[in-house]
């Protein structure tokens, strides 16, 4: 049975979490994956507390004054009737970003096909060998977000962003190298976000190692054909 209030929350108003938009925040209760790091453990594990009605309703005071509306969580692909809410955001004429771990590929190819989204940020947690360690998920998780990597990269260049977060408890200048291997084998040509793990006092999901090291940003490879930020270094 469906969730009937799949929404945690609504931040009404942003200008930072959809590149050069103005924007309100939809955050989806829930999420498949464990990360130890995640700032949002109330939203992962919570219930819902606003429907899709909820929302739609807000958007329709917040027309001419709201370029977009960004989908975030916990993990928006979870609720299985994303596209039809999405679909009814678009009817209303706001943009769609989607902030997602890339681990629901089919739905994902779904929302581009049929223009439901208009921008995505993913997640790129961790190289193969950390992935588990750092989102509490196993091979297929890893599989079913490299599938969405590979989608993207091959049909919606310049419609995403990449990001990863950096705890140095769980990943090196090793682990950073092989993620940007791997962009550079899909050919990804937007800007690949490398994000310090800052600490919340709102606590996080799980039981996070002492950070004993920092990152040393001279030691990770320039990459050729897309951009490399680095945020909160
Ligand atoms: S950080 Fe991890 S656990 Fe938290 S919402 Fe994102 S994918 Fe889910």
């Amino acid at each position: 049975m469906l969730n009937e209030s799949p929404v945690y929350s609504l931040t009404p108003f942003t200008m930072l979490d959809f590149p050069q938009k103005t924007a309100c925040v939809v955050w989806f209760a829930g999420c498949n994956m464990r990360c130890a790091y995640c700032h949002n453990p109330e939203i992962v594990t919570g219930a819902g507390a606003k429907t899709t009605e909820d929302i739609l309703d807000f958007l329709d005071t917040r027309r001419g004054l709201l370029d977009g509306v960004v989908i975030s969580g916990g993990e928006a692909t979870c609720y299985k009737e994303l596209p039809a809410f999405l679909k009814q955001i678009k009817q209303k004429n706001f943009d769609v970003k989607l902030d997602s771990n890339g681990t629901n590929p089919a739905m994902i190819r779904d929302l581009f096909e049929n223009n439901l989204v208009d921008y995505l940020a993913l997640d790129y947690k961790a190289s193969p060998c950390r992935f588990k360690n750092v989102t509490g998920t196993g091979r297929r998780m890893w599989d079913r977000f490299k599938e969405t990597l590979g989608f993207l990269c091959k049909y919606q260049q310049g419609k995403f962003e990449i990001r990863t977060t950096i705890h140095t408890g769980l990943m090196g200048e090793g682990d950073i190298a092989q993620i940007i291997s791997d962009l550079e084998e899909k050919q990804y040509q937007g800007t690949y976000y490398l994000q310090n793990y800052r600490h919340h006092d709102n606590g996080t999901l799980g039981h996070l190692p002492d950070q004993n090291n920092t990152i040393d940003i001279a030691a990770i490879p320039s990459p050729q054909n897309f951009t490399l930020e680095f945020r909160n270094f």
